[in-house]
């Protein structure tokens, strides 16, 4: 009852950032220059069914770390005085200790600099990432975030990820010991979805220690299997109000103190093909808000430990 309380119906990641930092915190998004294992050929060259061309980076500049973070800050001074860098693109984990922990310094530019997120996959963390991870810490809140997308391992299969449950569940707990807040991506829409695959994969984050979930909406764009199975009519795109039933089904049955870091995808419009609603950031998120206030509902309300 307590973010009824706050008129807020999911914890929501501003509010987070704001209590635990004391003031408005923004994210800076970085390119970080890495592949994924995904791609390289190490566990397949295809990649994830969804995954475009830049590893959903299309946004992101490809210019040094150190001048994208300079950039970045110098464009959003007005907005606030505090940040935390986001390795987003591909997997941000996957390169030797020595790079991985030069190009991490690389961003640290500013005091204004007070986290390091870092986007990976599950089967590219290890003790020795964790241990370099962790040299952060005394001066950076360390977060790491990383693709589930689903719990279901025949979809799994299907789009290609190439990573297990077992891999998602020894990624969490290693980064639980060394005290490393985990954030979820799971996604909504995938092919073959249906009410028991998203409850296995709400099971699997309500069973770990998780301290955040983004929620994507699953959407096509150009030059991906996906595509193609789209074009050959193999795969139907959601609806807005199913990702928002969907989306609520979920919220409502995850913990209460899960941040909610994101519930829709930035959709790349050049390369968008479908759906197009997932251009309309505030389509979702206020019919989102819409549907758990006529319908009552909040983040946690159907969670049985
Ligand atoms: S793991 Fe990430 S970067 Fe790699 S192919 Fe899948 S979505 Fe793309």
């Amino acid at each position: 009852m307590e973010n009824l309380e706050k008129n807020c119906r999911y914890n929501k990641l501003n509010n987070y950032l704001k209590e635990k930092f004391g003031e408005r915190t923004l994210k800076i998004c970085v390119n970080g220059f890495f592949t994924c294992p995904n791609r390289d050929g190490t566990k397949s060259y295809d990649g994830c069914i969804f995954c475009s061309e830049k590893g959903s980076g299309e946004h992101l500049k490809e210019v040094s770390i150190k001048k994208q973070v300079q950039e970045a800050l110098d464009y959003k001074k007005n907005k606030a005085n505090k940040f935390i860098v986001y390795f987003q693109n591909y997997s941000n984990t996957y390169d030797s200790i020595s790079s991985l922990k030069a190009k991490y310094d690389e961003a640290l530019v500013s005091d204004k600099i007070v986290g390091l997120s870092i986007a990976t996959r599950p089967d590219c963390i290890n003790e020795n990432i964790c241990k370099a991870l962790k040299s952060y810490t005394n001066k950076y809140h360390v977060s790491v975030e990383i693709g589930l997308q689903t719990a279901d391992e025949m979809i799994g299969d299907f789009i290609n990820r190439k990573y297990s449950n077992l891999d998602f569940i020894n990624a969490t707990k290693l980064l639980n010991k060394y005290n490393i807040d985990v954030i979820a991506h799971i996604m909504v829409g995938l092919p073959y979805e249906t009410k028991d695959s998203i409850d296995k994969t709400i099971n699997l984050i309500n069973s770990l220690e998780i301290q955040g979930i983004k929620i994507h909406s699953t959407y096509v764009v150009k030059n991906t299997k996906l595509a193609k199975l789209y074009e050959e009519n193999k795969y139907t795109p959601i609806s807005l109000e199913y990702y928002i039933k969907t989306t609520s089904y979920i919220l409502t049955h995850i913990k209460s103190d899960i941040v909610i870091h994101r519930i829709s995808g930035d959709a790349p419009k050049d390369i968008l093909l479908a759906p197009d609603w997932n251009l309309h950031k505030k389509w979702i998120m206020n019919g989102l808000n819409k549907y758990l206030e006529d319908n009552n509902l909040y983040q946690g309300m159907y969670y049985k430990d």
